[in-house]
């Protein structure tokens, strides 16, 4: 199935994202996540590629593995840091030998001890040209790209932003995956802008359930997404881990009938590998999924 097939016809698309254990205890636990989280039909998950390109072998490890044990689409996430173009299509080889479906290319963030992102040499220096080194020689996979409702934090402007986005797109990526927000309001503005500029692929919006006031506070600082101040009172009343959990769940299935009642194609959750703050609110929604 194509990745733009999983939206539309009045279906709402899902998708879950983790991130490669560091542990083998690690790795059992969040298989067991997984398995609660595929009663909700999820359409494909995907694993994030760790900053500076330190999981690489993990990442397609813990993928292939959820095919194949879940038996359902997977994407890998794909950054340009510390990777020659030679590296990237190695990648590449070794995503189709272990039948991998979909890639979300994205650029990469700096390494922490670096301001500003530099191209590896021999390497890529923005998104586009990864999307357009897997449309000409990988074209079988589905590509994402990364979209930002806030603006992405170096973007000279909305507007480039929006832009450079359009180029990803134009370039062959078939749906955009949004950076998490905590605002509608964010979403829908940059909703219509992307209409605006003659953006037509599926915009999933990212949602990020929060269970931990201190996590998020760390996650969104090195993100540059804002967390309403009302939310942040909320949360803050008592530090509780359970009450915060709660809070944090409400919000989010507060925040998911809202977009899905304003016609969104689907839902990409960041679980952070748990999955019981997902599962409460994919509960509370009762979708019909399915198939
Ligand atoms: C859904 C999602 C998944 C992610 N997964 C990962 C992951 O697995 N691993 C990880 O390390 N990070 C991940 N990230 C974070 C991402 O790598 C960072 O946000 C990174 O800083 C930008 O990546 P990008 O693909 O958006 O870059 P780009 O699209 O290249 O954009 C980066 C900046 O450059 C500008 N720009 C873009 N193209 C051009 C151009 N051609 N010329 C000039 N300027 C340009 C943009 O406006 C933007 O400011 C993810 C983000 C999202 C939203």
């Amino acid at each position: 199935m194509t990745l733009a097939a999983h939206y539309g016809q009045g279906k709402l698309g899902l998708s879950i994202e983790l991130f490669p254990p560091k542990t083998k205890p690690g790795e059992q636990a969040l298989m067991h996540h997984v398995e609660q989280l595929i009663q909700f039909r999820p359409d494909y998950i995907t694993c994030t590629y760790g900053a500076g390109g330190s999981t690489r072998a993990k990442t397609l490890e813990i993928i292939a593995q959820v095919k194949r044990r879940f038996q359902l689409p997977v994407a890998s996430h794909l950054t340009c840091v510390n990777a020659s173009v030679d590296q990237l299509r190695d990648y590449l080889r070794e995503s189709e030998r272990q039948g991998i479906d979909y890639i979300v290319a994205l650029r990469g963030d700096p390494p922490k001890d670096e301001s500003e992102f530099k191209a590896t040499p021999g390497g890529l220096q923005h998104a586009n040209e990864l999307v357009a080194l897997i449309r000409a020689e990988f074209p079988q996979f589905g590509i994402a790209v990364a979209g930002y409702p806030e603006t992405h934090q170096e973007a000279v402007s909305p507007e480039s932003d929006l832009q450079h986005l359009k180029r990803k797109v134009e370039t062959g990526a078939d749906i955009v995956i949004t950076q998490l927000f905590y605002d509608n309001r964010d979403f829908f503005r940059f909703r219509e802008c992307v209409e605006e500029v003659g953006i037509g692929v599926p915009l999933v919006p990212g949602i990020l359930p929060v269970t931990n006031l201190a996590q998020i506070q760390r996650i969104t600082a090195m993100c540059g997404a804002q967390l309403p101040a009302e939310f942040v009172a909320a949360l803050s009343k008592h530090d509780d881990p359970e009450y915060q959990f709660r809070v944090g769940v409400d919000f989010a299935t507060r925040q998911v009938q809202d977009l899905i009642s304003h016609d969104v194609p689907g839902i990409h959750f960041y679980v952070l590998n748990k999955s019981q703050a997902t599962s409460e609110i994919l509960t509370a929604l009762n979708l019909d999924r399915q198939p």
